[in-house]
């Protein structure tokens, strides 16, 4: 332990009264309890970097699970309780507290180790990612607020330095090469140089290919969730980690243009309908796979071991997306109602997948729709057919749809044409008002 640094004042200035409450409340439990409790990872890195994030992480050198049943009954809340792994969430007033026991298997640390002390948070501490994820902040009365730092995490995010805490960490956990290019993007971190070497052995030892498919889909939303996505995707082409996703070529100057022009349509829209949409990662899924054939489309999903509906919404959205682009590009004249009808059946996220991947030329079509074509509403309905004397039939629904067709291609303009237009269309079918 470099210096012992107190964070109390920070804890108090820059967290929310209630978090803050929190804290000291499970600190003096665990005193009563005669445990030592932390709050770890993320939330303390953010803390010291000024980021908000409220995601409680309580680790408790002992059994969490006391702690979290003693507190939730005390105050009424929420608890749930995984006894194996002696973890529990508390959830109270709707904000969630993890607790973790802190794990001290496994590890012997070398004799060479500064071991000031050997305590089960260090080895807990160990396991952890990066040095920027494992610090810990001591919330017991007595030590409230005393920074935990083993691993030079401190230092790390001051030199803006993503960096591993011992060489077999990939080997432990191969994923880990995805969470170092997402944080060394979000925050724009440097990967270390000696962290940089021990990715690139873990590549070449193939390690990535042992991550679950389940887990290798998460890493890449996750990474697709940030808004530098596009700095971590140099990343993984940098170290051809694209290839545990596709053995074709998804990643290259063509691709980042597209990936630009969704980022435009996309920033149109939330200015437009101040809007955000919580699913974007979805969108640049489709357009960086794009350029897949189906069958490779169906590869993936395999790859990722999708549940049904995971496949019925990213890759039937993919395969969907590749062929309204085919369609729109295909068709010699492009009408409001063609734009529409092949539209209005995807949600907005395949939408601007679409927009992407058209050239820059035929964006006013996505934008058009967006702003026009999908409100355009007619004015009469199945009741004024009925009072033109027509018998409700499925003959309805197909004039219904002609006539909103007419309208979006402007041969329509009032309720009187909409009229109009309808008992010529039932005459067409051979119906009698
Ligand atoms: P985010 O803001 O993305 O949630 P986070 O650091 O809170 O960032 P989590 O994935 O929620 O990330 O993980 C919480 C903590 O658990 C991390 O800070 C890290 O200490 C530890 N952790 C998570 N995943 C791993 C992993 N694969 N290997 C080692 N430690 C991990």
């Amino acid at each position: 332990l470099s210096k012992t640094r107190n964070l109390s004042n920070v804890l108090k200035d820059r967290l929310p009264e209630k978090y803050f409450s929190i804290l000291e409340e499970v600190g003096m439990l665990s005193d009563e309890l005669r445990m030592n409790a932390y709050i770890v990872g993320g939330f303390v890195r953010d803390l010291l970097m000024r980021n908000k994030n409220f995601d409680v992480d309580i680790v408790v050198e002992g059994d969490a699970t006391v702690v979290a049943r003693t507190y939730a009954g005390r105050k009424g809340a929420k608890v749930s309780v995984h006894d194996k792994f002696k973890t529990a969430v508390v959830i109270l007033n709707g904000d969630r507290i993890d607790f973790a026991t802190a794990r001290t298997e496994y590890y012997d640390f070398p004799a060479a180790a500064p071991e000031v002390e050997s305590s089960s948070i260090k080895n807990d501490l160990y396991r952890r990612d990066f040095s920027i994820n494992s610090l810990a902040v001591q919330i017991n009365n007595k030590d409230f607020g005393k920074l935990i730092d083993f691993f030079g995490g401190q230092k790390d995010i001051k030199d803006k330095k993503i960096r591993v805490l011992h060489n077999l960490s990939f080997v432990d956990d191969p994923s880990r090469v995805f969470r170092a290019i997402r944080f060394a993007v979000r925050f724009g971190f440097e990967i270390g140089p000696h962290t940089k070497k021990l990715i690139k052995h873990s590549v070449n030892l193939n390690l990535i290919e042992r991550i679950a498919g389940v887990r290798l889909f998460q890493e890449l939303k996750y990474i697709l969730s940030e808004d530098n996505y596009i700095d971590a995707l140099k990343l993984l082409d940098e170290y051809d980690l694209f290839k545990y996703y596709s053995a074709k070529e998804v990643y290259n100057s063509g691709k980042l243009e597209n990936l630009e022009n969704l980022e435009k349509i996309y920033s149109w829209y939330t200015f437009q309908f101040s809007e955000v949409c919580d699913e974007i990662y979805k969108s640049r899924f489709c357009v960086l796979f794009s350029n897949l054939t189906f069958k490779e489309v169906v590869n993936l999903g395999e790859r990722f071991n999708f549940s049904g509906k995971m496949r019925d919404d990213l890759i039937k959205g993919l395969l969907k997306t590749k062929n309204v682009v085919l369609k729109i590009t295909k068709t010699k004249e492009v009408t409001p109602a063609k734009v529409y009808r092949l539209l209005n059946p995807l949600s907005n996220e395949y939408i601007f997948s679409v927009g992407a991947l058209l050239s820059q030329k035929d964006d006013y079509l996505i934008k058009d729709y967006f702003t026009k074509y999908r409100n355009t509403k007619l004015l009469i309905s199945g009741n004024d057919l009925k009072k033109l004397g027509y018998k409700p039939s499925k003959l309805f629904g197909v004039v219904l749809e002609k006539l909103l067709d007419l309208k979006l291609d402007g041969y329509i303009t009032n309720k009187e044409d909409e009229l109009n237009w309808a008992k010529k269309l039932f005459r067409e079918h051979g119906a009698d008002g």
